[in-house]
This record gives structure tokens, sequence and C-alpha cells, in this order.
């Protein structure tokens, strides 16, 4: 067998977050070797984030011209999935090819490997035939797949994922989607503008389960505005695909279609990684991390496989604490080598220690920043959009928090009433009685993932209530709302 091949770092999966500590520690000038099976960039730029916004920007277009009736004189919406398609074909994906990625890792100093990478013992990663030992660690950033429910006969039909409903050119007349989650949600209510049937089959007694119930109630209320059927409290039993239709049975019904989408979930596929190797267990849903991002001392791992929330920007916020805790390490063991006179253990055929100097990082791990989600911000872009941030009223409660909530409708608002049609949604805030100050807070509307940028500054800096309640907000704005959602705390 080869010799290991000696390099600083080892990145494992390209996504959004394995992408971001590869590319910025190749740029701060040590040896990285970057491997990814797919696309570098991952799922956010190719099957998820962007192409699904670019469709949620062109339907809210859409309905925005249906709202003109009764606003503004009378409009005449002639939908075309033309340019959607195109768009994220051109535009989003390029398409579907990553050389725009791919040359900017290599332009910073990364060298991509494509492949399978696997943990091979301790410090190792295999690809094919190919062996890395990584001076400084390996970081995991492999993401997650969609979760496949075992429902008969679902594995044997043409269902789609994310993928296909992404890279989809002509709409199906109908499309039963299986989960009302956030992205079946988006994806659900994007079709529906586009004409298709659409029905959503959710198990549980609600949709957008993991928020409060009043913003599950908005979110299916808007839904069946724009024609979607919505089934909650049904668990699926049964797929058929007959060669043109899919029938789905399940609570004594049974529900038809054109195509079928599903996203009940997405599941990290930790039994590839040979974590095993290394003495681990390869069965578990997520890979535990402490708040450095530590798998154990020399591995890390960011973004979806984490379990801490399936989204871009936990998996980059993960990212900038371990090229933080990289870099510090690598400085430390730089000035250990320089004392004791021995080369240089970082970068050395690439100049890493004035790399290094010039990128200005800590170099201490004592100023390595400590994850810390209190204050997770969650947006649901359906339209309204659902934003929320910290725990529910329900999760403070099972906490034993002393909860105080605040509510407000945005209709009751003057940007709402002025607004008129579209403007359903809430302000809904969750304080810590004991504490004074905010632990949660959702802002459903037509601006709910801008407007929640204010309860993510309340909640993550714990301000107090008295100085959220003397705060001048802008009039007529939807985030005046807040100050109405506050005045309500009881
Ligand atoms: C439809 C949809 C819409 C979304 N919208 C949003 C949104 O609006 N906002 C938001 O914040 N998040 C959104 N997300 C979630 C977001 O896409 C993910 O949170 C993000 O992509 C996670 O990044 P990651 O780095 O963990 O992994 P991923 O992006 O999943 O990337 C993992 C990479 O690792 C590679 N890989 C896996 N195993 C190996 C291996 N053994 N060897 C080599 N390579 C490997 C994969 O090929 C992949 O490229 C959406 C997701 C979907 C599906």
């Amino acid at each position: 067998m080869a010799e290991p091949e000696l390099v600083d770092v080892v990145v494992v999966g390209l996504g959004v977050g394995g992408e971001e500590v590869a590319e910025r520690l190749a740029e701060a000038g040590l040896s990285v070797v970057g491997v990814e099976r797919d696309l570098v960039g991952g799922e956010c730029p190719y099957w998820g984030c962007i192409p699904s916004k670019m469709m949620i920007r062109a339907a809210n277009a859409l309905a925005e011209a249906r709202r003109v009736d009764g606003l503004a004189g009378t409009a005449q919406v002639q939908p075309d999935w033309a340019p959607v398609a195109k768009r994220i074909r051109e535009e989003a994906t390029d398409t579907w090819d990553d050389t725009v990625a791919a040359d900017r890792f290599i332009g910073k100093g990364g060298r991509l490997v494509r492949g399978s990478g696997r943990l091979d013992g301790p410090r190792r990663v295999r690809v094919g035939d190919q062996v890395f030992e990584a001076r400084h660690g390996v970081v995991l950033g492999t993401g997650t797949r969609p979760s496949v429910p075992p429902i008969d006969g679902l594995a044997d039909t043409p269902y789609w994922t994310n993928h296909q409903a992404i890279e989809v050119e002509e709409l199906p007349e109908s499309l039963l989607v299986l989960g009302g989650g956030a992205i079946g949600l988006e994806l659900a209510q994007v079709f529906a503008r586009f004409g298709v049937q659409v029905t959503v089959l959710e198990a549980l007694d609600r949709v957008l389960a993991v928020e409060e119930p009043e913003a599950s109630e908005v979110a299916a209320a808007a839904l069946r505005a724009d024609g979607v059927e919505i089934h909650t409290g049904v668990r699926a039993e049964r797929v058929d695909h007959d060669g043109s239709r899919f029938t789905v049975r399940g609570g004594g019904a049974e529900f038809t279609a054109e195509r079928l989408l599903v996203v009940t979930g997405r599941k990290a596929h930790l039994a590839e990684l040979g974590l095993d190797t290394i003495g681990l267990d390869g069965s578990q849903r997520y890979l535990p991390v402490d708040d450095r991002l530590h798998v154990t001392e020399h591995l890390w791992a960011v973004g979806d496989l984490t379990g801490e929330g399936a989204f871009t920007h936990i998996a980059m916020y993960q990212a900038g604490i371990v090229i933080a805790d990289i870099l510090a390490r690598a400085r430390q063991a730089k000035a250990g080598a320089d004392a004791s006179g021995t080369a240089s253990v970082v970068g050395g055929a690439m100049g890493a220690s004035s790399a290094l100097a010039a990128s200005g990082s800590s170099g201490s791990a004592g100023t390595v920043p400590r994850a810390d989600y209190r204050a997770l911000p969650r947006v649901t872009f359906t339209d309204p959009e659902v934003g929320a941030v910290g725990l529910t009223e329900q999760q403070a409660r099972e906490r034993g928090i002393n909860v105080q909530v605040g509510f407000t409708k945005l209709s009751g608002s003057t940007r709402g009433w002025i607004h008129r049609v579209g403007d359903e949604g809430f302000i809904k805030v969750v304080a810590d009685a004991d504490q004074g100050v905010l632990i949660g807070a959702t802002s459903v509307g037509p601006a709910g993932g801008e407007v929640l940028s204010a309860l993510v500054v309340a909640v993550h800096a714990a301000v107090p209530l008295s100085q959220l309640r003397h705060m001048i907000y802008a009039y007529p704005t939807f985030h005046r709302a807040i100050g109405d959602a506050l005045r309500d705390l009881s």
C-alpha cells in the first residue's frame, strides 16, 4: 500500500460548510485537500436554498400580480415556468456544473480530490487508492441526503426528491407532496402558484410542526388560499405508480397525482464515513460535536451532519469556529516548532508562515469562539414568510421557564392595514419573566424573515425587555408590530 501523503488538513465533503473551511484554510496558507464526490458547493446552490428561492421569487411575483385587482386596477397573469427553469439552469447552477466553485478553491491554493472520502484511522482519509494524513486533523462536512420513509411500494416508484423538483423543466399537472415541513410547503406553494394541482400529506397533526401552532395555521391557510389541498394526520401506508400516476394510500383515504415529491426530512449517512476506524459509532443519526465542533481531538464536523440545525447559516457559522480553531492550532504548532528550531509544521511547501501571519487570525485557542445556538434563526420562505428564533412557547414551558407570551396580528398594525391583501401574519414573543429577556420569537408576514432580524438581536444579546419596550420602532413598518407584541406580554 502507498505511503499516506502528509498535508495540513483534509476536508471531506465540500458543501456549504466544508467548502468554506477548505477555502479559508487554503487561503491562509495551509496545505488543504478537499474531497468531494459530487458538486463543490453541495446542496444549497444546486438543489437547495438558491434555486428554491429563485422559484419562490417567481411564484411571489405571480401572487403579487394577482393582488393588483382591488388595489391598483386589473392585471392578467399568465404563468410560464420556462424563465424559472432557465434561470435555475443558467444563473443558479451553471447546468449543475461546479467548475467555477472548483476553480475558486484551487485558485486559493486548495487541492481538490474527486471521489468519496472515508476515515482510515486517526487523522487519515482514504479516497479510492489514495490515503492522506492530516497534521492538524480532518473536517467532515458531508451533509445529509433525503430521508425516504420505508413506505410499502415507495422505493419501486419514480418519486421525486428535492433534486428532481428543482431540476424540473416542465411542470406536472398535479403533485402530491409527502411532508409538510419547510421544504414541502415552500415547494408546494411555488408549484400551486404556477397552476399545478398540489396536495400536501403530513403525518403530524399540523404542518410546520416545529414552529408555533399559530404559524402553522397561517401557513396552512395561505397555501389553501393558493389552491393547495392539505391533509394533516395522514400517515402514508402504501405508494403505487401505474406508469403515469401515483397513488398514495393512508389515513383511510387514497390520493393520486402525476408526480410525488418526498420531503419527509434528511439523514446523515455516518455509516459510510469510516468512523469505526477511530472507534466511533457510525450508526447514530447525527455526529455529536462539542462547542468547538470537535468530534475528537483531531476530527471536526460542520453543517447538517452535526444535527444542530439544517441551515446554510449554521454550516457557515460552524465553519467560522473550525477555521479559527485550526488556525490557532497551526500558529501554536508553528510557534512551538520555531522555538525548538525545527522546520515549520504548517504548510511548509506553501509558505504557511508568512501567509498565516498575514491572515491576521487569532493565535490562541482561548480566543476561538464557542458555538451558541440560543438565537438560531430559521425562516420558511412561504408567502407569508415564517421567521422564528430561539424557543417556542411550548419548548420554553417544557424547560420549566417562567414564561410570558406577547402576540399581535399584523393586520392590526398600521402597515398591515395599509398592505391589505397579503397582510396575514403576526409577531409572537416568548419571554423569560424571571430574567426579563426574550428567549424566543416568531415573525410571520410579508417580510417575516427580515423583521426577524431585530428579534434575533434581542434574543442573542439578551436585551432587557425594559430596553426593548423603550426602543423607537419606525412608523409605519411591519417591524413596528414588535412593540405591540411586547406591550401584550403577560
Ligand atoms: C430544497 C431545500 C431548500 C433549502 N433552503 C434553505 C434556505 O433557504 N436556507 C438555509 O439556510 N438552508 C436551506 N436548506 C438547507 C441547506 O441546503 C443545508 O443546510 C446546507 O446545504 C448544509 O450544508 P452542509 O455543508 O452541511 O452539506 P451539503 O450542502 O449537504 O454538502 C455536503 C457535501 O458533501 C459531499 N459528500 C458527502 N459524503 C461525501 C464523502 N464521503 N466524500 C466526499 N464528499 C461527500 C456531498 O456530495 C455534498 O456536496 C435547504 C435545503 C433544501 C434541500
